[in-house]
């Protein structure tokens, strides 16, 4: 499942190839991805151009010149393939290409997920891929992004201001562990499974933790507070550069593949080493509300 590194590095795909461009056609093979279409999307972009780019949590927000925004979020499987014109000639071929995607070669699965054609007018085409098809893409209004019902309730952005203050204030009363805290989304958005393994074991925190004793009685985040704010961003961060990582069958805007896996020091390490220098700890794996924790019982308390 893409997560919020791999989000930035797809706006920023995005940005490079559809900022400034109009759209020439829009293909929708089916009638919905999680939810269906709205009424007239395709007709309405016809002629729009896309103004800016903006990421919300894991939400895509393309906005267009007449005020509205396509919402787009990648789900469990969801991707997009960019095509330059030159590319696109490639891949064409006589057949009905509204009825079968041309890309299959290039998006995989003969195409056969390709369920949204955007056309721009430098002949350049973004394909929307989504095997499992939990991925979202609507029409909403402009300032609809502050109320829409999907993105009102989420907590801060972790990279800009975003500060352990926020995070102390946050936790202060919570039962629940740490690890369960850091994937709420009221908490802070953007922190999956991964970054939040990866941030604790960084942190040297036990992600069974209460999360509330990482908050001083006077409402402060306590030392352990204060170095997880600094994990939690720099993992992400780190995810950002290197262009997101690579897990089940994403791949980014151009189709390849980040390579942050191989990176994890603790994610998907079960029986092998912590790697903390003196450490000797062995990784192990646990469930929490249903997902794989994976920690150095030694090194994290
Ligand atoms: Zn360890």
């Amino acid at each position: 499942m893409p997560e919020l590194p791999e989000v930035e590095t797809v706006r920023r795909g995005l940005e490079q190839a559809m900022l400034g461009r109009t759209f020439t056609g829009v293909v929708l093979r089916r009638g919905n991805l999680r939810f269906p279409f709205p009424d007239g999307f395709a007709t309405h972009l016809l002629g729009r151009k896309i103004e800016s780019i903006r990421r919300r949590a894991k939400y895509l927000l393309l906005d267009l010149d007449d005020g509205r925004i396509i919402l787009s979020h990648l789900g469990m499987s969801g991707r997009y393939t960019l095509f330059d014109a030159e590319k696109v000639k490639q891949f064409e071929t006589s057949q009905n290409i509204d009825e079968h995607s041309r890309f299959g070669t290039a998006t995989g699965f003969d195409g056969r997920h390709d369920h949204v054609e955007f056309r721009f007018d430098d002949g350049s085409v973004a394909v929307y891929t989504d095997p499992r098809r939990f991925g979202i893409i609507d029409l909403i209004e402009v300032g609809e992004e502050q109320i829409h019902p999907l993105l009102e309730t989420l907590g801060p952005e972790p990279f800009g201001d975003w500060n352990a203050n926020q995070l102390a204030k946050k936790l202060h009363k919570k039962t629940t562990s740490i690890k369960v805290a850091l994937l709420d989304q009221r908490v802070v958005v953007g922190v999956g499974n991964i970054y939040a393994c990866e941030a604790l074991h960084r942190s040297g925190i036990h992600p069974q933790r209460q999360s509330k004793t990482l908050v001083r009685k006077d409402g402060k985040p306590t030392k352990k507070l204060h170095l997880l704010h600094e994990n939690v961003v720099q993992v992400l961060e780190q995810a950002v550069e290197v262009g997101g990582s690579s897990l089940n069958d994403f791949a980014d805007v151009n189709g390849t593949l980040g390579y942050f896996g191989h990176h994890f020091q603790a994610y998907d390490r079960e029986d092998e080493p912590c790697l903390k220098e003196d450490c000797g700890g062995t990784i192990e794996r646990i469930t929490q509300s249903g997902r794989s924790t994976f920690l150095c019982p030694r090194c994290q308390r």
